[in-house]
């Protein structure tokens, strides 16, 4: 049989490239159905026991393989794999009629519902006992438990999706690239992997077809993966030069008329800080509290964030590092600030939201960061997710100056917040433009769809007239307004941003060599000009046309 060549197409993350076999990610496990079992409840017992015992003894070898948290958590799930009490619970119900599967699984649902009625840790490590149960659920089934798979050799992982969890324990050392079949390009998938330097292409329709063990080319540029490629287009792939940034001088942000334009970075951790600043990063746009804790089961200790946050503003001394309260909801869950299920979490409890509910949490973060500010000489601005109006905007100000944090902003992410701006910048010392969200709610677009990333588009009109509405609100009140969504590291988009009153741009660290290059071509009236069309413009397309065709046309 010859093997077919596909070319699968999706959204390229970064401009690497990456060849190997393919190691798919099985999907989570539908519930067991609760049907009347036909078999003897003697041979149900047997498979009950023993499924479980593998499971336990799977945890097991995976936790020597492990270090740190994540093997005291493999060890601990390894104990609730052979918990007696969950063994006698599915005994009871498969006396009662219950297939083998349905019993585990409702043993484990029962042992879930006692640990979240006692909330606090307990609560955290109910998610662990899902887990658990879906490998006891795999292993009855005899199919490959659902997860992150393990394997000594490297691989292209493919998966429908990941969660940020699943993204942010991946063995880098074994991952050589990340292809899948949802997620658009401001999905945190795709940022994880571009903030790790993952070649990634997400939003691959057609990655169903690729299967275990099979050889891939993975082009992060071209945004495709091509199967069963021949030797020699291995080869070439693999000895493919990267696109060099460097070279380029590392000065500061700044437009033709000689205008500042700061140029600051996303980051997630501190300790990816340095990599930042050799990129010429003028400061933090954005640094997402969240991704530090998305595995923890408790919530974490002031003097534990005072540590990361001083790590962080030590990197930065005498600039702006714009650190963001913890975003937990939607996709990125976090155990210690509970949750329920909701059908739309993306429209449901999160970011300010959340902490409202939680705010000893927020008071305990707000105080970690204060402490920071005074260890460190960074100017430390501190900004809220998901603000909605006035109300929350100086809810979350108030807190943070009763705590001894200087400067207060925060995300206009939700477009209630963009049509409200004009009031919000009068209590508030800094706005930042979420352009992820404020493209998904502008546009009615789940940005974890692949199947909508279309409309995922900043560039769209809509979603330009609320960033003008914002710029304007800053400007008259004098002020600053960022942009740190995705968007601000597109190079023609930046400028159309700073026409329309954006005064900071905030990246991953890659994208800062283009971005500050563009900004250089233009003074702020051009900026102005190229704005105007974009905002005029019936369509996203239609606006970038505009704007690429007059920039070319501009004197240089
Ligand atoms: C955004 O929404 O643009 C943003 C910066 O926040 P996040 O991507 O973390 O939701
Ligand atoms: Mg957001």
């Amino acid at each position: 049989m010859v093997a077919t060549r596909a070319l699968v197409h999706g959204i390229g993350i970064g401009n690497g490239t990456a060849v190997g076999v393919v190691l798919r990610m099985p999907d989570p496990l539908g519930d067991p159905p609760d049907v009347d079992s036909t078999a003897d409840p003697v041979d149900e017992y047997m498979r009950v026991t023993e499924s479980l015992a593998a499971t336990a003894a799977d945890l097991v070898a995976r936790a020597t393989r492990s270090e740190g948290e994540g093997r005291d958590v493999l060890e601990a799930q390894a104990l609730m794999a052979e918990d007696p009490s969950v063994i006698e619970d599915a005994r009871a119900r498969i006396d009662q009629g219950k297939t083998a599967e349905r019993a585990v699984f409702e043993a484990f649902r029962e042992f879930q519902r006692v640990l979240e009625g006692m909330g606090g840790y307990m609560a955290g490590r109910a998610a662990d006992l899902r887990d658990v149960a879906q490998r006891a659920v795999a292993q009855l089934r005899g199919v490959p438990v659902p997860g992150v798979p393990h394997s000594d050799a490297p691989f292209v992982l493919v998966a429908h999706d990941l969660a940020p969890a699943d993204t942010a324990l991946l063995d880098l050392d074994k991952v050589l690239a990340i292809v899948t079949r949802d997620g658009g390009p401001t999905s945190h998938t795709a940022i994880l992997a571009r903030s790790k330097g993952l070649v990634a292409v997400v939003g691959a329709a057609g990655s169903e077809t690729l299967y275990n063990g099979q050889l891939v080319i993975v082009d992060a540029a071209a945004g495709t993966v091509q199967a069963n490629p021949s030797p020699q287009e291995a080869e070439d792939a693999r000895t493919r030069p990267l696109q060099i940034i460097g070279g380029r001088r590392l000065t500061p942000g700044v437009l033709a008329d000689g205008r500042a334009g700061p140029l600051l970075a996303n980051r997630g951790t501190p300790q990816d800080a340095s990599a930042a600043v050799a990129l010429g990063a003028e400061g933090v746009g954005l640094f997402r509290t969240e991704f530090l804790f998305l595995d923890a089961h408790e919530a974490p200790t002031v003097a534990a964030q005072q540590d990361q946050y001083t790590a962080l503003l030590r990197a930065f001394p005498g600039k702006r590092v714009v650190v963001r309260v913890l975003d937990a909801g939607a996709d990125k869950q976090l155990a210690f600030l509970g949750s329920s299920p909701e059908e739309n979490p993306a429209l449901g409890r999160r970011g300010i939201r959340a902490l409202k509910q939680n705010e000893q949490t927020l008071r305990d973060q707000l105080t970690a960061l204060a402490a920071a500010q005074e260890a460190t000489e960074a100017d430390l601005c501190v900004m809220a997710p998901m603000i909605a109006d006035l109300d929350e905007t100086r809810y979350f100000v108030d807190l943070g100056r009763e705590l001894g944090l200087r400067t207060l902003g925060v995300t206009v992410e939700v477009p209630s917040a963009a049509v409200l701006a004009e009031q919000i910048v009068q209590v508030c010392d800094f706005v930042s433009i979420g352009t992820n969200d404020l493209t998904q709610y502008t546009m009615a677009a789940d940005r974890m769809l692949g199947s909508v990333a279309s409309y995922q588009d900043p560039w769209h009109p809509a979603v330009l007239r609320l960033v003008k509405m914002i710029g304007e609100a800053g400007g008259a009140a004098s002020v600053p307004v960022g942009v740190c969504g995705e968007a601000a590291a597109d190079p023609l988009l930046a400028i159309v941003f700073v026409g329309l009153g954006v005064t900071d741009l905030s990246m991953s660290p890659a994208a800062l060599a283009d971005v500050r290059e563009s900004l250089r071509r233009v003074g702020l009236s051009d900026a102005q000009a190229l704005a105007r069309l974009a905002t005029q413009a019936t369509s996203a397309a239609s606006a970038r046309a505009a704007v690429a065709d007059a920039l070319a046309a501009l004197p240089q």
